[in-house]
C-alpha cells in the first residue's frame, strides 16, 4: 500500500492547460474519485501519475518519493482504462498471467496468482476463453484481474464502467468497492457520473478546467460545496442559486418543500407557481417561479413519494425552505460565503 501526492502538477498541450496546478493528497488504501466533466483534465492527471504523461511543472509523488522520473513499470501501479485493453488472441488465462510473465515469474506460481486473482473476480469458469466470448461484465472483471496479480501499491481506474449497461454498472460499483475494501489498496478512479462518484468515493475531487474546486468526502462536497459550480455539478437537478442583494443564496430542490410538509418549522413559506411537473416514481419535480421573496426567478422543487400533497402545474402554493439548508455565495467569484440573514438579501 501506498500514497498519492500530486504537488502543484501542471501539464499543457500546446495552448491547452489540460491539467492547471493540481494538489492532491490520498490517504493509506483510500479510494479517492476524480469527478468532472469532459475535457477537465482527469485522464491527463491520472497519466502523470502513471507516468504516462510527463508533466509540464510539479511533482508526483508515489509513497512519500518523487517519482517524476521513474518509468510506469517502476512506480508499482496497475492502471485500468476504460477500453480494458485485453489481448484478444489471448485466453483469459494468459490475458491475467501476462504481467507475470514479463516479470519472468516461474509457471506454477503464475497458475497460482492467476487462480487467486480469478476467485477474486469470480471468473474462475472463464479462464479459457477469449476475451470476445465475455460480456462487457466479465472483460471488466479480467482487466480487474490483470491489474490485481502484480499487487500493485496503487490503483488507477480511468471510467473503467463506462462501457457497461445501467443495471451492470450498479453490480460491478458494488463488486468493485467490496473488492477495494477487501485488498485495501489506495484507488484514484477517474469518472464523469456523480452516482459513481458518489457511490464509491470515500473521497471526491471536483474537478472543472485543469483545477480541483474542491476535494471532500461525498457528504461535504454535497452538502458543504465550496463553491457554485460544486453546488451546480452535484445534484440532479442541482442546487437552486437565487440572486440576492449582496450574495447568491442556493438550496438543494429536496430541501424546498410544500409547507404542510414541515408542520414544526418556523420558517416563513414563499409562494411558489409551479409551471410544469415531472412524475419520476420515487419523487415528483416541480419547475416554477417563486414570487418572492426573489421575484420570478426560477426553483426547481423535489418532492419525494412520501409527500403526497396533490400539485397541479399553473397553481399557486405555499413552500418552505429551513435555514439551516439555505448556502450563501459571492455574487461574483463563486465561492462560499459565511451565512447571512435572510432578510437581508431581498431586493
Ligand atoms: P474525458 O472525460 O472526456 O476523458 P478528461 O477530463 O479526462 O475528459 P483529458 O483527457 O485529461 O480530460 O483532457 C484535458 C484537455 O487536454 C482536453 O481539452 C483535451 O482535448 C486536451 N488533451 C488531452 N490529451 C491531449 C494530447 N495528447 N494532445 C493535445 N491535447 C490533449
Amino acid at each position: 500500500m501506498a500514497t498519492v501526492e500530486t504537488r502543484n502538477i501542471r501539464k499543457s498541450f500546446g495552448s491547452v492547460q489540460a491539467v492547471n496546478g493540481v494538489d492532491l493528497s490520498t490517504k493509506e488504501g483510500e479510494f479517492l474519485v476524480l469527478l468532472g466533466s469532459s475535457g477537465c483534465g482527469k485522464t491527463t492527471l491520472l497519466r502523470m501519475i502513471a507516468g504516462l504523461e510527463k508533466p509540464t511543472s510539479g511533482e508526483v509523488l508515489i509513497a512519500g518519493e518523487v517519482v517524476n522520473e521513474m518509468p510506469p513499470r517502476a512506480r508499482k501501479i496497475a492502471m485500468v482504462f476504460q477500453s480494458y485493453a485485453l489481448y484478444p488472441h489471448m485466453t483469459v488465462f494468459k490475458n491475467i498471467a501476462f504481467p507475470l510473465k514479463a516479470q519472468r515469474m516461474g509457471t506454477e506460481a503464475i497458475r497460482q496468482k492467476v487462480e487467486w486473482a480469478a476467485g477474486l473476480f469470480g471468473i474462475e469458469l472463464l479462464l479459457h476463453r477469449k476475451p470476445r466470448q465475455l460480456s462487457g461484465g466479465e472483460r471488466q472483471r479480467v482487466a480487474l484481474a490483470r491489474a490485481v496479480v502484480r499487487e500493485p501499491a496503487v490503483f488507477l481506474l480511468d471510467e473503467p464502467l463506462s462501457n457497461l449497461d445501467a443495471k451492470l454498472r450498479a453490480s460491478a460499483r458494488d463488486e468493485l468497492q467490496q473488492f477495494q475494501r477487501r485488498i485495501g489498496t489506495t484507488t484514484i478512479y477517474v469518472t464523469h457520473d456523480q452516482v459513481e462518484a458518489m457511490g464509491l468515493g470515500d473521497r471526491i475531487a471536483v474537478m472543472q478546467h485543469g483545477k480541483v474546486r474542491q476535494i471532500g468526502t461525498p457528504m461535504e462536497v454535497y452538502d458543504e460545496p465550496a463553491d457554485t459550480f460544486v453546488a451546480a455539478f452535484l445534484g440532479s437537478p442541482p442546487m437552486n442559486l437565487m440572486e440576492g442583494k449582496d450574495c447568491l443564496v442556493g438550496f438543494r430542490p429536496e430541501h424546498f418543500l410544500p409547507k404542510e410538509a414541515f408542520p414544526m418549522t418556523g420558517a416563513a413559506p414563499v409562494p411558489f407557481r409551479v409551471t410544469r411537473l415531472e412524475y419520476l416514481g420515487a419523487d415528483r419535480l416541480l419547475y416554477g417561479v417563486l414570487e418572492r421573496p426573489f421575484p420570478e426567478q426560477k426553483v426547481i422543487a423535489r418532492l419525494p413519494s412520501t409527500v403526497s400533497i396533490p400539485i397541479q402545474p399553473g397553481e399557486r402554493y405555499e413552500f418552505v425552505v429551513q435555514e439551516k439548508d439555505l448556502r450563501f455565495f459571492d455574487r461574483d467569484a463563486g465561492h462560499r460565503t459565511e451565512a447571512r440573514p435572510l432578510v437581508a438579501q431581498f431586493a
